[in-house]
């Protein structure tokens, strides 16, 4: 959602979201929809019902053809934009100067591009891994599930809990995870570990709901998890951003995120060079800066996997569950699933710890953290939030280009930033933290902010501001 904010679509993002998050942040764990709740979990997913200090957005829930709608519209309200809907690639050449791309439509009419650069956001059954020679690398698991959205009027009124965004059905007979689409009769369901071939979708939503409820069945997709990531993300021209360089097991919810993730690191570094400021290190930073980053998600989201709805409890008759079981169970749950919802050090405590434009980016620690979130100021981090004295975020500043924070007694080295940045027709804007506290100090002279919210780097003061430039903005050596 902050990626969104950067690009200014958070408010359409939730305008058009079907559950406002006031309705819900939680996660429920159920015998059965309609049966007892057993535990639940709050605030998951960062849904938190006020503003918080750490982020300038709160999560949304939101399904992802109501995402793509506000793509869309984003993409046809842009001068320069050309949405071409129903035509997919068939071959794609590279040559010296760029990219030639054949593309059919529906009927099979056939048409010719020419690129100067192309984003493969193809997804896991795109062509364009293929035409770089790259590969998937990784692991599947062998359950298979099926997902469901079905309509059901009668449904929400049976369901006594409170509102929750998932309710995780543990009945081991119909382990499954569920929940509304919209506040209107549109509902999902992953029936866990099923063989789609051998089942009756409608049997399993009831057997979830624990009651003969009516279902109008809209859709079914059966699906695995896939723990598997490109050995590359580029060749040359070309780069694979989003499903197409990685997948995740869905639990945690975190594939759409990575992908805007990949989308807004290569976005503004192919901007960079198309302008003429950005040198060739910065696209070749892409894959250093997102691949690790892509490993770490699915090993997160793998641990997820670990525990699921019907590995919680091991005794099959629901009928001899006690309250002594249920405790058990609840117990089990909130010490195996909290990182599921919980994970704002995954999303937003990453780091670009290996990247050829942030050499002074600290290693990460072995161990990752994923549920608590630390921010802090050094290299190769999102740089902290903090909300301005006009009510606006440190980030809302930043926009497209680079920012360096400076402290008013760096207040020489940071003009010597902005000469050497003018000389290189490389856009970089000063914010001074001034005694008014409009921005807040954190604690070090100088900070430079790339557009997507990471630092490149920080000092006290800085004597060579030149090649600081250099580095970040991937032109080392003048390359
Ligand atoms: C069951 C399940 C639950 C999930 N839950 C979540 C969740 O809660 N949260 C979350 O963040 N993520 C979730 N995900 C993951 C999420 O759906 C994906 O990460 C996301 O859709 C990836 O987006 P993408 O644009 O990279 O690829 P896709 O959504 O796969 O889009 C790729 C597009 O490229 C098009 N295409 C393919 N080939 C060509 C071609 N040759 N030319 C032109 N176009 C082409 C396709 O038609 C498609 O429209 C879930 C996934 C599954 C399977």
């Amino acid at each position: 959602m902050e990626l969104f904010r950067r690009w200014g679509w958070a408010d359409r993002v939730r305008e058009v979201a079907p559950l406002p998050v006031e309705w819900s942040n939680a996660v429920s764990f159920c015998v059965t929809l309609t049966g007892q709740e057993i535990t639940r979990f709050d605030h998951c997913f960062g849904l938190y019902p006020d503003r918080v200090d750490f982020a300038s957005e709160l999560g949304q829930q939101i399904p992802q053809p109501f995402v793509e709608l506000v793509l869309r519209e984003a993409v046809q309200a842009r001068p320069g934009c050309t949405s071409m809907l129903g035509w997919r690639v068939t071959d794609l050449v590279q040559h010296a100067d760029g990219v030639h791309l054949t593309i059919a439509d529906e009927s099979n009419r056939s048409a010719q591009l020419e690129a100067s650069y192309v984003l493969g956001c193809d997804g896991a059954q795109g062509m364009t891994r293929q035409a770089i020679g790259a590969k998937y690398v990784g692991s599947a698991d062998q359950r298979s599930n099926l997902g469901m959205v079905f309509r059901s009027a009668d449904l929400w009124p049976l369901v006594s809990h409170r509102p929750a965004v998932h309710y995780w059905i543990v009945h081991p007979g119909n382990p499954a995870l569920m929940g509304r689409l919209d506040l209107d009769d549109r509902w999902w369901m992953i029936a866990l570990g099923v063989q789609p071939d051998d089942v009756d979708p409608t049997k399993l939503i009831r057997g979830a709901v624990g009651a003969a409820v009516d279902v109008e069945m809209v859709s079914t997709d059966p699906w695995t998890a896939k723990m598997l990531v490109a050995d590359a993300y580029r060749q040359r021209r070309v780069f694979l951003v989003g499903d197409a360089a990685h997948l995740n097991p869905p639990f945690g919810g975190h594939g759409f995120n990575t992908g805007i993730g990949d989308a807004v690191n290569i976005g503004w570094k192919i901007a960079a060079v198309v302008k003429g400021w950005g040198g060739d290190d910065l696209l070749e930073s892409y894959e250093a800066e997102r691949r690790p980053i892509a490993v770490q998600t699915i090993d997160a989201a793998q641990a997820n996997m670990r525990v699921l709805a019907g590995d919680l409890y091991d005794n099959p008759d629901v009928s001899q569950w006690t309250d002594e079981d249920l405790r058990f169970i609840a117990g089990r749950t909130q010490a195996t699933k909290d990182a599921e919802f919980h994970s704002l050090g995954l999303v937003l405590g990453y780091s670009y710890d290996a990247s050829p434009v942030i050499p002074d980016a600290p290693p990460r620690s072995e161990t990752l953290d994923v549920t608590e979130f630390q921010p802090n100021a050094e290299p190769g981090s999102r740089l902290p939030h903090q909300w301005l004295r006009d009510g606006s975020s440190i980030y809302d500043t930043v926009g497209p280009n680079f920012v360096l924070v400076s402290s008013t007694s760096a207040k020489g080295d940071a003009e010597r930033f902005s000469d050497e940045a003018a000389e290189r027709h490389m856009p970089l804007k000063v914010l001074t933290v001034d005694d008014g506290a409009t921005v807040t100090d954190y604690g070090v002279g100088l900070i430079l902010v790339r557009p997507d919210h990471h630092i490149a780097w920080r000092g006290a003061t800085c004597p060579n501001p030149g090649e600081i430039l250099d580095t970040a903005r991937g032109a080392c050596a003048g390359r």
